[in-house]
């Protein structure tokens, strides 16, 4: 919320209306705690606080959740996502490695995206080898359960 300070010299500050960004703390609608975020922000600001207001409540959010499920759903086929012992496969040309879990965030590929969902016109990184060329590491040996 946004609520305007009490200007000093009202005559002589007119022009110059400062405002104060207040959010509820934790971002609960339900709380009266009412937890400032910037005082003293001149009206041509406020704009700019605001939108990085919003960035730190979107922020804050998705640390909350877990940080994959929405930017992944849109390349996830459901039907083509089998689970699969493998999450790791390899470039055979130059051993370059991708993992599902870490995905290729340069690549527009968000992180939890199964090698079986990227897209036919994948291509290694680093040889430009397509997505044929590479094979499923067998990752028993160190296998991580998701953090
Ligand atoms: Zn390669």
């Amino acid at each position: 919320m946004v609520r305007q300070q009490d200007v000093k010299n009202p005559g002589r500050l007119k022009a110059l209306e400062r405002f104060e960004i207040l959010y509820t703390a934790d971002f609960n609608p339900n709380t009266l705690n009412l937890v400032s975020y910037r005082k003293d922000v001149k009206k041509e600001y406020l704009g700019t606080y605001l939108v990085s207001l919003c960035k730190y409540f979107y922020e804050r959010e998705s640390q909350e959740k877990s940080p994959s499920n929405e930017n992944v759903s849109h390349a996830l086929n459901p039907v083509t996502a089998k689970k699969s012992a493998a999450i790791i496969h390899r470039c055979k040309h130059c051993f370059t490695i991708y993992d599902e879990a870490l995905g290729e965030v340069e690549n527009n590929v968000a992180a939890g995206t199964p090698f079986i969902n990227l897209p036919q016109t994948y291509q290694c990184q680093l040889c430009e080898a397509g997505k044929e060329d590479f094979q499923p590491l067998d990752q028993n040996s160190l296998k991580q359960v998701g953090s």
